[in-house]
């Protein structure tokens, strides 16, 4: 066992001394199987979360009736969910009840594809019930279990299967594909929010080119929001798709290949954040600009640092050609002069007092603008005489 999973040792150790089994499973096994990174480490167990919040001291309940408790251990917050099993999904999205069991066998039967149904012991030693391993050699997604039924269970699942065929690019099972096209339709009852959370890791996958072809070959758009209304959004995409980092940059993305379809739609109808809103409004602007002109300072100013991947990518999407290096962008920040507004050092309340007889208003903001534009071009410099004998030689900049 290498380095993440030996912090959480203690952790499975601990709930084994107190007679109860333990494993790593999902995603971490599934990834350590593979050699990528781990981002979280989730473990199933025999005890009950009330079992489990009286072995550890520092436990977090967040989901006691689905069955988890974090563990905190040593600053790092683990997962830790009872076996269980999960039966009835009369409304599509839930299930309607679930079962604490104490065997692993019936908890690694409720999960989806083969390569997440490994479970993993503290040795190292691998539980695949259902030849998780071999699909992983195989690189191939399959339902643990039969298709139809599991994704009738949960429609979810299909997008699921989706982006892990981003993520990892792996083919998916022939039945499995087959049973996809068959329960499509049951997407439409999801919970906006899940389809969401799915699609932007499908968008950020690696293989979403790859993926793509899935998509279109079983007509998921049909059943997203927005997607299914304009049908021939799709057929614009520029092939091949480079990773969206953010599901902005992908909003982004479809809105300059669409501009009839406002930023706006978009994230009402998938229930985005405000953060999301405001990323893929900065993105489509900093594109319209680099259009115009390039990489230039202006851009590299407005264009918050934590965009610059999303736009990037925007453009190896939109020019099929790989944009600008990560490090030239962040060197040509370093050498702008001021970083924001803040940094100006003619402030608003200065403005004011040139003009004393002048009503304060929207002018005053929009000169604070220019004078940013002013000082990022190095038309003047941003020292207080500087900047007001440019405004004074600048008659429109208080207009
Ligand atoms: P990631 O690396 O993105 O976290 P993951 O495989 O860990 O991938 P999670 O959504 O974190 O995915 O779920 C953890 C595990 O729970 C999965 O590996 C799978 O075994 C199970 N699981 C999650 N969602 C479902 C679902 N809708 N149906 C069945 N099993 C699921
Ligand atoms: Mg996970």
């Amino acid at each position: 066992l290498n380095g993440l999973f030996l912090p959480a040792l203690p952790i499975l150790e601990k709930l084994e001394e107190h007679g109860f089994e333990a494993f790593f499973v999902g995603g971490c096994v599934r990834d350590y199987q593979l050699g990528r990174p781990l981002h979280d480490i989730d473990i199933a167990t025999s005890a009950t979360p009330e079992e489990v919040c009286n072995i550890f001291e520092k436990v977090i309940p967040v989901g006691i009736e689905h069955g988890t408790v974090i563990v905190r251990h040593d600053g790092e917050s683990y997962e830790v969910t009872t076996f269980r099993t999960e039966s009835g999904y009369s409304d599509k999205r839930h299930p309607d009840s679930v079962q604490f069991v104490r065997q692993i066998d019936e908890d690694l039967k409720r999960r989806d594809f083969t390569i997440n149904a490994l479970a993993m012991d503290k040795n190292g030693k691998l539980i695949d019930l259902f030849s998780g391993r071999k699909d992983l050699e195989k690189r191939l997604i399959r339902t643990v279990g039969a298709g139809e039924e599991r994704f009738r269970e949960d429609a979810l699942r299909i997008l699921r299967a989706l982006r892990f065929s981003s993520q990892l690019g792996f083919a998916i099972e022939p039945d499995t594909l087959k049973a996809m096209e068959i329960l499509k339709e049951d997407i439409v009852y999801l919970a906006v929010e899940r389809m969401a959370a799915e699609m932007e890791k499908w968008a950020a996958g690696e293989h979403v080119d790859f993926s793509f072809d899935y998509l279109l070959s079983l007509g998921i758009e049909e059943q997203l929001p927005i997607f299914k209304n304009n049908s021939t959004l799709l057929s614009r995409f520029n092939r091949p798709l480079h990773a969206f980092p953010a599901f902005s940059c992908l909003i982004a993305y479809c809105h300059i290949l669409q501009p009839e379809i406002p930023i706006n739609d978009w994230t009402t109808a998938w229930k985005s954040s405000n953060k999301v809103r405001r990323e893929a409004l900065a993105l489509v602007e900093a594109w319209k600009q680099y259009e115009q002109n390039g990489v230039d300072r202006w851009l590299v100013y407005r264009l918050d640092e934590a965009l610059d991947e999303s736009f990037r990518a925007l453009i190896r999407n939109l020019e099929q050609e790989e944009p600008i290096a990560a490090s030239d962008f962040a060197s040509k920040r370093a050498l702008l002069p001021i970083r924001s507004k803040n940094e100006l050092v003619l402030k608003g309340e200065d403005i004011v007092s040139i003009y004393p007889k002048r009503e304060k208003g929207r002018w005053i903001h929009e000169l604070i603008l220019k004078m940013e534009r002013a000082v990022i071009e190095g038309k003047v410099n941003n020292s207080k005489i500087d900047l007001k004998e440019w405004i004074k030689w600048n008659p429109t900049a208080t207009d």
